[in-house]
């Protein structure tokens, strides 16, 4: 299958704003949910001159699914995929002060244990490089909506990218299909959002493509601290816009 006209101008338009990413940032990293975001912009630093390294972090409470999916990239495109870990003495510290499930009990406890099983091992990832890609978009959360497609990352200190910010769902899975890529099967099972196994659940039709993460709080308070800057308002510290990704319309797509 190909692409319609508009859609080939979006994926060229991709292309061009990673390679332009990759030449100010050789040691940009792409962080990995193994959701379809991530695995789109897998397929397509896979096809950069010298691909991007790509990082996922294994809480210890995804999925087998998500964690399967290392695997998938590894035979599709021979990217290794670093996998990284939370400390295991700060999990079980954790869960012996507060159990297995503290999630459930206050905002507070679910974002420590994202700090321990999220935050710090993208802390470690991130550590020396000057920048980092995601796969976030606006219309994922109301939590998004004035998400910049770059950002200076004022939680971890080096730059942010963001270049599905403009993408809409049917966009990314209409480049999805048309280009084989391969996704996790927790979509085919109404998970728009893939998260940790306790903390995410699927939605239902016509349901907040996030209302299934952290379903039992509320909306405002749904990040994990990898996007801290999400939760603030715009124009404060966080969302700064700085370093807007260039669009070179003169490039061409190796796609
Ligand atoms: S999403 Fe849930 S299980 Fe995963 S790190 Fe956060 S609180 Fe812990």
């Amino acid at each position: 299958m190909t692409l319609s006209p508009p859609l080939a101008a979006r994926w060229e338009a991709l292309m061009a704003s990673l390679r332009r990413i990759a030449d100010l940032h050789p040691d940009a990293l792409l962080a990995s949910s193994m959701g379809v975001e991530d695995t789109l912009l897998i397929h397509a630093v896979a096809q950069l001159p010298r691909p991007l390294g790509v990082f996922m972090l294994d809480t210890g409470r995804l999925h087998a699914e998500t964690l399967a999916m290392v695997d998938v990239v590894r035979a599709r495109y021979g990217i290794e995929v670093r996998v990284m870990h939370p400390d295991p003495d700060a999990v079980r510290a954790h869960v012996a002060a507060h159990g297995e499930f503290a999630f459930y009990e206050s905002v507070e406890l679910r974002k420590a244990c994202c700090g321990i099983r999220k935050v710090e091992p993208l802390r470690r990832a991130l550590a020396g490089r000057t920048a980092w890609i995601t796969g976030q978009r606006r219309e994922q959360s109301v939590t998004r909506v004035e998400l910049p497609d770059a950002q200076w990352d004022d939680t971890f200190g080096l730059q942010k990218f963001n270049p599905l910010a403009l993408w809409s769902a049917d966009e990314v899975w209409d480049v999805v299909r048309a280009l084989d890529v391969p996704y996790n099967p927790l979509h085919d099972r109404g998970y728009p959002s893939i998260g940790c196994e306790p903390c995410t659940r699927a939605v239902r039709p016509g349901e907040d493509p996030r209302a299934g993460r952290w379903w039992w709080e509320q909306r405002d308070s749904r990040e994990c601290g990898l996007h801290a800057g999400n939760l603030r308002t715009s124009g404060q510290p966080g969302v700064r816009p700085r370093d807007p990704i260039p669009t070179d319309t003169t490039e061409t797509s190796t796609s």
